[in-house]
């Protein structure tokens, strides 16, 4: 990406669909109100700050990661997982409807991965909707070993509850078909879920089978989750000898 496209200030987006993934989870699909389409770049990782007028007394304030990629640029998408008692994400799964306009600023945030940008491999650790922004990553990734040969190795680990919160899960399917990007799921209460999944929540043992095959000193890491979750991972990677400046967080709260 060479020259980088910006809109100033609040951007009015528009809810093009709503997608429902489980129970508790939906994907927004949106487009510039103004312009159509998404008239601005970014990079797999980043997010969009909204702001909510009409929801409560005064406006608030919240951060979704694009789980849309790059590659598309007709639309772009956010994947909200309601979390309990909280505003807004109730507020989105539950009103929040087609043809509603939404105010956003950005995309902005440290934590993306450009896969075109050197050839270490990515290792992605998430929990929850915290597998949204490595779903935009890899599907980044896919688009460029499709369209240009990419041959850089990405694996995800991702935790979820059970089989009925696998969020973006028949999109991690259709990624997964790529030979270079590997997806691992653990269930953390699900024991009667089928051998394709592992069981257990994100612990040492679990990174320690995960990352078995890497090659630790040549490998990039990033994680994005529950804050406790994160701490988990990053312990047991320093624990392992891997360098701060191989290691990158994003938190969600
Ligand atoms: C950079 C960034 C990117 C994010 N991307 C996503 C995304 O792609 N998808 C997504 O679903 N969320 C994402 N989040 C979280 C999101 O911004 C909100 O914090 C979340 O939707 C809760 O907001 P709320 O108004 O519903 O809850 P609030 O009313 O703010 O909080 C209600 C209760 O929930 C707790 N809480 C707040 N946030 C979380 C959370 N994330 N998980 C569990 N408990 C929480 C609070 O401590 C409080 O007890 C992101 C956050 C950041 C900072």
């Amino acid at each position: 990406m060479n020259t980088r496209r910006i809109k100033k200030g609040w951007m009015n987006l528009k809810i093009k669909e709503v997608i429902l993934e489980t129970h508790d989870t939906k994907t927004f699909i949106i487009e510039d109100a103004d312009e159509g389409g998404r008239p601005w770049d970014f990079y797999p990782g980043q997010y969009l700050t909204f702001r909510f007028d009409g929801i409560s007394e005064k406006p608030v304030v919240r951060s979704y990661s694009l789980s849309s990629s790059p590659n598309q640029p007709d639309f772009s998408a956010f994947t909200v997982k309601e979390v309990d008692q909280g505003l807004v994400s109730r507020w989105l799964l539950n009103e929040a409807k087609k043809g509603d306009i939404l105010r956003a600023r950005g995309p902005i945030g440290k934590f993306y991965l450009d896969p075109m940008q050197g050839s270490t491999p990515v290792m992605m650790i998430a929990g929850g909707s915290g597998v949204t922004p490595f779903v935009s990553i890899m599907r980044e990734a896919k688009y460029h070993r499709e369209h240009a040969g990419l041959q850089r190795h990405f694996s995800l680990l991702v935790s979820y509850r059970s089989r009925e919160d696998l969020i973006l899960y028949d999109e991690l399917k259709k990624i997964q078909l790529d030979p270079f990007i590997s997806t691992t799921i653990t269930l953390t209460r699900d024991l009667e879920a089928g051998a394709e999944f592992w069981k257990g929540r994100i612990s040492p043992q679990i990174l320690k089978k995960f990352t078995a095959s890497a090659d630790l000193n040549n490998t990039l890491f990033m994680s994005c989750g529950p804050d406790e979750m994160m701490k988990i991972a990053v312990d047991f990677l320093k624990d392992q000898g891997v360098p701060d400046e191989r290691i990158m967080t994003e938190s969600f709260t």
